[in-house]
């Protein structure tokens, strides 16, 4: 079984995917770690953005993996080679790169393809831009989650102090979240949408606790 959790940055898909993992039981999978990968590699070996042949070819043959510590939902680590990005990948550098790196199209398919790969072994909450309009549409169950900018800002500043990598400086998270939707959405290529059959969730004035509950009552359904 797939649930299927889209939105845009800061909405607060990872933190609830987790616990709605832990909750059914299943695994999780951050497709947006993925993509930021390949943003990763871009930048090291010095591709540049706008040439989408290297970048498609980056997602081709790179590898991307995930570790996963005994009975844990979620990865510990991403590796990328095996060398490990876990941190490298959640830089402010890296934030203003993966939606370029996401628009190209043979990207795409490279990383939908091992998406699949991953979700179909066994009962995943899968999130990410295009999980329910694209790479599992027959999904059981759809979200889109989201919450208002300044709030979304808010808790990304937060996060970015408690794990010491990014901006806390609130005005520059919000510009930064704002354009990166803004790029995310008007690509041509799987762009950042809800699904029809998604249902919409608003995280604004709801807990962390209700945004769960209510996720998971939508997949027991
Ligand atoms: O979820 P996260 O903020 O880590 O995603 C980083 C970026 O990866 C997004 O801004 C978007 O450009 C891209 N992405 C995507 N499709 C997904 C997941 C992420 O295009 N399924």
């Amino acid at each position: 079984m797939i649930v299927a959790i889209d939105g845009p940055s800061g909405a607060g898909k990872s933190t609830v995917s987790k616990l709605v993992a832990k909750e059914l039981g299943f695994s999780c999978l951050d497709t947006g770690a993925m993509y930021r990968c390949i943003a990763w590699k871009a930048l090291r070996e010095g591709v540049s953005l706008e040439d989408a042949e290297a970048l498609g070819a980056i997602a081709r043959t790179c590898r991307i993996s995930f570790v996963h510590g005994e009975g844990e939902v979620d990865a510990r680590a991403v590796l990328v080679d095996g060398c490990d990005v876990t941190d490298a990948i959640r830089t402010a550098e890296i934030d203003r790169a993966v939606s370029k790196v996401s628009a190209v199209p043979a990207v795409r398919t490279s990383l939908v393809e091992q998406q699949r790969v991953i979700g179909r072994a066994g009962n995943y909450v899968v999130e990410g831009r295009d999980i329910g309009t694209v790479v599992f549409a027959d999904a059981e169950a759809k979200v889109f989650l989201t919450a208002s900018d300044e709030e979304r800002a808010r808790r990304r500043v937060a996060q970015n102090a408690a794990r010491g990598i990014g901006s806390t400086d609130f005005d520059t998270v919000l510009a930064d979240i704002v354009a990166r939707d803004e790029r995310d959405s008007a690509r041509a290529a799987s762009p950042l949408v809800a699904a029809d059959d998604a249902v919409l969730v608003d995280s604004t004035d709801l807990s962390q606790d209700e945004v769960v509950a209510r996720i998971c009552g939508l997949a027991r359904e």
